[in-house]
């Protein structure tokens, strides 16, 4: 028997026969890894893209466990969108086809509310949805969550970067302490680690892909000399290297505050779409920034060290160093913040021929045999730039005004409005909230949004950019 089977796991028999008219012959990694542990009843916390064949793998998981016969909630699902609530409860309801009369529905925003009362009434084993709208039916008592055995997290990250935590808690606060919880999520930042601390008990920790090495780190190395502009040879060499490897969020480094200003001042000149970020801006104004750049409607942030400090954004496609950093130290910090998250990242470095000696420092600092390259052709610069896919809509209202992402997603997806898929990250602050909406539908979400209502009264919206 191959370790890989499906079959040396202790799953029941219907389930088992399923999977092979399914075509799943072989376990995935994330299935071999998180299988065994789930089906012995402890918490999970794995790390597996889309793609890896986690909903099986927590699929399987909770149907296993799953008594027909009883006919109330036994597991919850959740997910940050209805999109992927849809793909869960379909591929749920394909592993679950050998099961008689099982019972599986999805409670999503967006949706009418009336009808999923009717469906609740009538009973479900399982539940897949969104945390905003089962809060609601929580709140609401038309969802009861006191027998359940098992909650799933699915894209635990995506949720928190949308604002979910409150909404979570307060499930969580509804069900037994006693049951079994599995977090799946693409990366694992510390508010993951903070939660997960809080409501789970003992977990197993399962990696598929290395999240961070240096493997996944491309490095190169620049003489910015070459770039044949005499004004701005350093801006041209990074325009050229931003035109080249076309990256949707790279973070440049420079030494000085001012410095940032000058560089985002040149690049937007020529049609980038960058932002500064120093230690002398006001928290609301760095906010503001870190919001635009990590929800993908800027593409460019030029930092100092220490501004960039504690910066946590995952998925950078490119670091680039606009020159050597002092400390060499420093050097493998900030190059060592793209690659996450098991996506390849690029790491470029632009020196002087005068700082060639430092080059060489870094050479014997990192033991590794550097050679320069030449700078991407120049007719590159006559190319379009990339531009952001998201746009940043500001709402004056927040957390002081009760407001949660779900209200957002709700008013942007509601009648005439957008599609869940086309809403991105949202941050919510004490007194305003940030949405990215995709760049084609940012007239329609203002629309929404100015125009209908959020915990019914009006808040101002607007488009931020510049
Ligand atoms: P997911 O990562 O859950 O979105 O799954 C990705 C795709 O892989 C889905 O279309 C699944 O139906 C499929 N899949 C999941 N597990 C297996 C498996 N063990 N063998 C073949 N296909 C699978």
């Amino acid at each position: 028997m191959n370790y890989n089977d499906f079959s040396s796991l202790a799953l029941h028999a219907d389930l088992l026969k399923n999977l092979s008219t399914l075509g799943y012959n072989e376990m995935t990694p994330i299935q071999a890894q998180s299988l065994p542990p789930i089906l012995t009843g402890r918490d999970v916390i794995a790390q597996g893209q889309t793609g890896s064949g986690k909903t099986a793998a927590f699929g399987l998981g909770l149907l296993n466990s799953l008594e027909v016969k009883r006919f109330y909630v036994q597991s919850l699902v959740l997910c940050p969108t209805r999109e992927l609530a849809d793909q869960v409860a379909k591929e749920l309801r394909r592993l679950a086809r050998a099961i008689h009369n099982i019972k599986i529905l999805t409670l999503c925003g967006g949706m009418p509310f009336g009808p999923q009362i009717g469906s609740l009434e009538h009973g479900a084993h399982i539940i897949v949805g969104t945390p905003g709208r089962i809060e609601e039916h929580l709140r609401k008592n038309t969802l009861r969550l006191d027998k359940l055995s098992m909650l799933v997290l699915d894209e635990a990250d995506r949720m928190l970067d949308m604002g979910f935590q409150s909404a979570l808690d307060a499930i969580i606060d509804k069900m037994p302490k006693a049951r079994q919880t599995l977090f799946f999520s693409a990366t694992y930042p510390r508010e993951i680690q903070s939660i997960a601390e809080r409501v789970m008990s003992d977990p197993v920790t399962i990696k598929v892909e290395s999240t961070h090495d240096n493997s996944s780190i491309e490095e190169h190395f620049f003489c910015f000399e070459q770039s044949l502009d005499k004004d701005h040879p350093r801006t041209t060499a990074l325009r050229l290297l931003l035109q080249h490897y076309r990256p949707e969020s790279a973070l440049v480094f420079c030494n000085t505050k001012r410095e940032t200003q000058e560089i985002v001042n040149e690049l937007c000149r020529h049609g980038f779409s960058a932002l500064a970020l120093h230690g002398d801006l006001e928290q609301k104004s760095r906010d503001q920034i870190l919001v635009r750049f990590s929800n993908k409607s800027a593409s460019i942030l030029v930092a100092t060290d220490v501004a960039a400090r504690g910066l946590d954004i995952d998925s950078l496609d490119a670091v680039i160093n606009y020159q050597i950093a002092r400390d060499l130290e420093v050097h493998t910090h900030r190059i060592g913040r793209t690659g996450r998250a098991g996506n390849k990242g690029v790491a470029c470095t632009l020196y002087s021929e005068k700082e060639n000696y430092k080059l060489r420092k870094l050479e014997d600092y990192l033991n590794l045999a550097i050679s320069a390259e030449p700078l991407p052709e120049h007719e590159l610069l006559e190319q379009a730039t990339i531009k952001p896919t998201m746009a940043t809509l500001q709402i004056d209202g927040g957390k002081k005004q009760k407001i949660r992402p779900g209200d957002i997603l709700g008013a942007l997806t509601g009648k005439d409005g957008i599609e869940g898929k086309q809403v991105g990250k949202i941050h919510i602050f004490d007194h305003c909230a940030y949405v990215a909406v995709h760049q084609s539908s940012v007239k329609v979400a203002l629309n929404k949004l100015s125009y209908g209502k959020l915990k019914g009264r009006s808040f101002r919206a607007r488009h931020i950019r510049g």
